[in-house]
């Protein structure tokens, strides 16, 4: 039956039939990995140029149905966000700033040219799942369930241009803890052979184009030694822009943190909400261009002190080093400094709700 919202949309439930059982479930959630397994359930909401968005369902997980000419197939046309359920002690289930997800969503459907989503509906579609599933959101300590929402041009036609029907889903798998016995600091690759993107790309937004261009460097990384790959703006500037799925910052002997502004890479959620806990405790916040050069030097000379990467997956971890040919910088802090560390544990206790909720990021589900 209908299940009924507080705006727009009404999403119909269908519970799936072949839902697995308690055991089942217990077996998956005490040791899930991330990104392997999913939920019994997972919402559509369909897009048509001209009857906009409608039937909001929620259903048993499983494969879509897509015509072979569909445009996301071969041109790329879609969009999708990242973002975790946590449960808390008194087991009720909260999202961390879900608005912001939608309104990236919203950027990267205009980039992208897909219709927008409210943030409502958004919202909205992310507690259907949770309630759908409610049982699959893990209470172990760290642990979360990671809700991907993503839009795909589903329109069969083989013509270059914005497709005229989309559809609008959102999966769910369970995570575990990304971290068991500590932080592990990271190693990163700098390439210098490939570029991520370019002015005037698609580099601010969450598009699949842009993963799928970073694999190949991402692969080097992984030959060097390395887990994530460090991107340099397509200039010759040196200017450093973001990793394979993490934002950079650099913090100073001073307490500043300079963090990289750039038009081409993704405005992480994470990387937001580390710099406001860090402006509340009255250090200085620098979005600024970052030379490469300027971070060599910068550890050199004492001047930087940590160096940490960001976002909804790890959280914040310390980088330990980058390295890329002809180029070895250590870190100041290979385990983590005491900054980078504490604002860790300041964001996850408020996303766990060991810490009051001052800033207003958590949304109940
Ligand atoms: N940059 C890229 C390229 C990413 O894929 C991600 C992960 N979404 C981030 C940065 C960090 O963003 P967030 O903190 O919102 O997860």
């Amino acid at each position: 039956g209908d299940t009924p919202s507080e705006f727009g949309l009404q999403f119909e439930l269908t519970p799936s039939s072949t839902a697995r059982d308690d055991a089942e479930r217990e077996v998956i959630l005490s040791d899930p990995g991330f990104g392997k397994h999913f939920t019994d359930h997972m919402v559509t909401i369909d897009w048509s140029l001209d009857a906009g968005w409608h039937d909001a369902s929620v259903h048993p997980y499983g494969p879509l149905q897509l015509d072979p000419s569909a445009s996301v197939l071969h041109y790329a046309q879609e969009i999708f966000e990242g973002l975790k359920a946590y449960r808390h002690a008194d087991g009720s289930v909260w999202s961390f700033r879900p608005d912001a997800n939608a309104r990236r969503l919203q950027r990267s459907a205009r980039r992208l040219a897909l219709p927008e989503l409210s943030t409502d509906d958004f919202v909205e579609s992310i507690r259907q799942i949770v309630r759908a599933d409610l049982d699959w959101v893990p209470s172990a300590p760290e642990t979360s369930l990671y809700l991907r929402p993503f839009m795909i041009a589903t329109e069969a036609f083989l013509g270059v241009r914005a497709a005229q029907e989309v559809a609008y889903h959102v999966i769910a798998s369970p995570a575990g803890a990304y971290f068991t016995g500590g932080v592990s600091p990271v190693s990163i690759w700098l390439t210098t052979n490939y570029a991520r993107a370019g002015k005037g790309g698609t580099g601010a937004a969450k598009t699949g184009g842009n993963y799928a261009s970073s694999l190949l460097p991402q692969q080097e990384a992984y030959e060097n030694g390395c887990q994530q790959v460090l991107f340099l703006d397509s200039s010759e500037s040196n200017y450093i822009e973001e990793l394979g799925g993490m934002n950079v910052v650099l913090v100073k002997k001073d307490g500043t943190l300079v963090t990289p502004d750039s038009d081409s890479i993704l405005e992480g959620i994470t990387r937001d909400s580390i710099l406001e806990l860090a402006e509340a405790r009255g250090h200085r916040v620098e979005r600024r261009r970052v030379t490469i050069d300027e971070w060599r030097d910068g550890v050199a000379g004492g001047d930087i002190v940590e160096v940490f990467a960001c976002g909804t997956a790890a959280v914040v971890v310390p980088i330990a080093e980058l390295k890329g040919e002809g180029i070895h910088i250590g870190s100041p802090a290979a385990e983590g400094g005491e900054l980078t560390m504490s604002l860790r544990a300041e964001l996850t206790d408020i996303q766990y709700g060991r810490r009051p909720d001052v800033h207003g990021w958590m949304t109940r589900l």
